[in-house]
């Protein structure tokens, strides 16, 4: 009885593998079926809060998935650069666990889910500053406060250097976006200070506040996301240019984090949609990662109730769907057949 299960487990290994295995031309076509069944998709508006942020085109539509083996696969509106916005936090943070070690995130602004909006002032009150996390507006301050360098410009150098060494190219600032959210980021401002208050951010506020703001306002596209997101999915290392951007001990925290709070107060529905880590921001970029097989990245300006882009939402559940790339969605090994002596 034995042998036949452990035959029958040996059996169904093998059809799980070919299952997860698609060919690259299942992948191209999958990519170009998502980008035409969605973008004619109206619902939700430009995030507004942000005025740059309501000029976007809303039409634009991009689509990229890139291969932990470094394959690219791309549909719509590709090379179209777009402001990060909050996706952003997932890389500081990358630099902060890589610079300074897992504890200065666990022991100051921590990981768990407010349940409250991403702004939320509310949040930091009930947790005097704790108990948040770093891809929330005061947890992300909060992380880009702990970049270290002897002044704004060495930080910020650090900053941007993480971002593109992620994307496999020099990104730099949208200098539109930065003025307008400069000029519009009064709570963020507050949101620091209160986080200073609480003793979690030990540095200056304001220079905390206005890198942050900076580096929300860096420019990508839907290929750098895809190229940003694969290097998580490839534990650390950058499938395209094969460097090291961080150890793949802090990948598993990062991609924790971003499960449980990547997609603002939807991120459970996300999670239970997909089984997917991912990121949004409110310029319309999402990430995903299928760990230890690709990245994926869809951008559309139009963003639903929760500040997540409609179709960027759309392609990637369908895409995930199509690839049975959800990690939680498993396969029963084979008929176990329990014996009378086993029950
Ligand atoms: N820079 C934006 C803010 O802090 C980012 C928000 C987002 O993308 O969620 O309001």
């Amino acid at each position: 009885m034995k042998n036949i299960a452990f035959a029958l487990i040996l059996l169904s290994s093998v059809n799980v593998f070919a299952r997860s295995t698609s060919s690259a031309s299942d992948v191209k076509s999958t990519l170009s079926e998502a980008h035409k069944k969605f973008k004619d998709l109206k619902d939700g508006k430009n995030a507004d809060y942000i005025p740059a942020l309501k000029k976007v085109p809303s039409e634009l539509f991009g689509i990229a998935l890139v291969t932990v083996d470094g394959k690219v696969y791309t549909a719509g509106d590709i090379d179209k650069q777009f402001s990060i916005q909050s996706i952003s936090k997932v890389f500081t943070l990358s630099h902060v666990l890589q610079e300074s070690g897992e504890k200065q995130i666990t022991d100051t602004v921590g990981v768990d889910a407010t349940g409250d909006v991403f702004n939320s002032i509310v949040a930091v009150e009930k947790n005097k500053g704790h108990e948040m996390n770093p891809l929330v507006n005061p947890g992300a301050i909060a992380t880009t406060s702990m970049v270290k360098g002897k002044n704004a410009d060495e930080i910020w150098n650090k900053i941007i250097n993480v971002h593109s060494a992620f994307a496999g190219r020099p990104l730099e600032v949208n200098q539109e976006v930065y003025k307008s959210e400069s000029e519009t980021n009064q709570r963020n401002q507050a949101i620091g200070k209160l986080m200073e208050a609480y003793e979690i951010i030990k540095t200056n506020p304001e220079q905390a506040t206005d890198l942050y703001t900076r580096q929300c306002s860096i420019n990508v596209n839907a290929k750098d996301l895809a190229t940003m997101a694969a290097t998580l999915a490839n534990g650390g290392l950058n499938p395209v240019t094969r460097t090291k951007v961080i150890d793949q001990k802090h990948v598993k925290g990062v991609l924790a984090v971003m499960s449980t709070a990547g997609l603002y107060d939807n991120t459970g529905q996300w999670l239970f949609k997909t089984g997917l880590p991912a990121k949004s921001g409110v310029g319309g970029g999402v990430i995903a990662i299928v760990p230890g097989k690709f990245g994926i990245a869809a951008f559309s300006p139009r963003l639903d109730d929760a500040g997540n882009s409609v179709r960027a939402q759309r392609a990637i559940e369908y895409i995930t769907e199509k690839l049975k790339a959800n990690p939680y969605d498993i396969q029963p090994r084979g008929e176990y057949v329990i014996g009378k002596d086993e029950r």
